[in-house]
């Protein structure tokens, strides 16, 4: 089901015609050790690139990319992207973000963070790519969300420093891009799941996974009608590799179109792993969107992307990544 960039060898190995002597790139992944990062890494190891993983593991795990420790093209430094750091690089993938509610609160990390990996890419003439969200879009007034549409963001909510920080990230990329020459790329990344998303986050998709798998409730928040749109992790590391590789800048929706209320959510997750699963409903935060769902005309025609795993097949693959480190911790704590 994965399509080929150009520059990328198949299954067997094979490069395809055309591009045999591409010269191999220096890529940073900032929050590389994280949920998206490391399958991102994944990819650009298979290609044969030179990856250098910057991550403080505020929330990314060291297991997550154990598998290529002693390979000669991976390297790991532990460092926040808040202190200034000196890399010879072709390309930046930027990630490195407190990413989740339960994590928000104040921190710099999207603002100086995102500013000294602008910095570095000044300075060495890389390509930034930003992984931005549809977060900036807030308790949208337009459904779906297409890139041209503003937003509805609360400056003073809870959830502001999360929105305004990407918002702010995204200021600071275009700022750099007009003033400074930088190649920019901006990726507007919509709600997405799969196997390594931290167990305990807070967030819907992992909440209800572990809550089944542990014969839990699961916990709906407010009525449960608000819907998000929820996209596999394989889908999105495409979309954001043919957004670097691409000539636009975006901004780029990246997501599944497929849209779900967390009732239905729920269900899906009750149908997949235990049907007998209970639901308890809890009082919503505030500022929740009450629709979420990405129009993604603009990556279909100019990136050649689009989403190709529903729910219903990449819901499965989770599962039993999560059954594992359940089951691996329980052991730990001699449960
Ligand atoms: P994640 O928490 O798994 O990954 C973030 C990584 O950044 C972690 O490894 C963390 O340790 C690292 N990090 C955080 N602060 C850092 C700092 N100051 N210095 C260095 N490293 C730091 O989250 P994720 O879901 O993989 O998200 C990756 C990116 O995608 C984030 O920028 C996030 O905002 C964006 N995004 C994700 C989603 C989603 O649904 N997963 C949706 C929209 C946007
Ligand atoms: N920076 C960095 N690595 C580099 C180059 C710059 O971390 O290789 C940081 C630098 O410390 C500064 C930020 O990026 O805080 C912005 O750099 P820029 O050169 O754009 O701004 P200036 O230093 O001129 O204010
Ligand atoms: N949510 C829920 N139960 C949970 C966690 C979240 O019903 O255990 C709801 C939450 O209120 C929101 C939606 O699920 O309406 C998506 O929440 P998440 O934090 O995953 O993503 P975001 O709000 O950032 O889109």
């Amino acid at each position: 089901r994965r399509v080929l960039l150009e520059d990328q060898t198949d299954k067997k190995g094979r490069v395809p015609l055309g591009i045999k002597g591409r010269k191999q790139k220096r890529i940073v992944v900032t929050g590389g050790a994280g949920f998206v990062g490391s399958h991102l890494v994944d990819r650009l190891m298979e290609r044969g690139d030179n990856v250098i993983v910057v991550d403080n593991f505020f929330t990314g795990r060291k297991e997550n990319v154990l598998h290529h420790m002693g390979n000669p093209n991976f390297e790991l430094i532990r460092h926040d992207v808040v202190e200034p750091i000196l890399l010879e690089v072709d390309q930046i993938y930027h990630l490195a973000c407190p990413a989740s509610p339960v994590h928000y609160k104040f921190n710099p990390t999207n603002v100086v963070g995102t500013l000294n990996m602008l910095g570095l890419a000044k300075r060495v003439g890389a390509r930034f790519l930003l992984t931005s969200t549809s977060e900036v879009y807030g308790d949208p007034l337009q459904h779906p969300q297409v890139e041209t549409y503003w937003g509805n963001v609360n400056p003073i909510g809870v959830r502001s420093c999360y929105d305004e920080g990407k918002r702010t990230a995204e200021t600071l990329a275009m700022d750099y891009h007009r003033g400074a020459g930088i190649e920019v790329r901006i990726a507007r990344i919509f709600n997405t799941y799969g196997p390594r998303m931290c167990i305990d986050d807070g967030r819907v998709v992992s909440n209800f996974v572990a809550q089944a798998l542990r014969k839990e409730p699961l916990t709906v928040y407010g009525d449960g009608k608000q819907t998000r749109s929820f996209q596999y992790v394989s889908d999105l590391v495409e979309g954001l590799m043919r957004l670097m590789e691409g000539e636009h800048v975006g901004p780029f929706n990246l997501g599944n179109p497929g849209e779900f209320t967390m009732l239905e959510l729920a269900q899906v997750v009750q149908e997949t792993i235990d049907p007998n699963a209970k639901i308890e409903f809890r009082p919503n935060t505030e500022d929740d969107p009450h629709k979420r769902k990405p129009d993604i005309s603009r990556a279909k025609e100019l990136l050649g992307w689009q989403p190709s795993v529903s729910l219903r097949e990449g819901l499965p693959l989770m599962v039993s990544d999560f059954r594992q480190r359940l089951f691996a911790d329980s052991k730990l704590s001699g449960g």
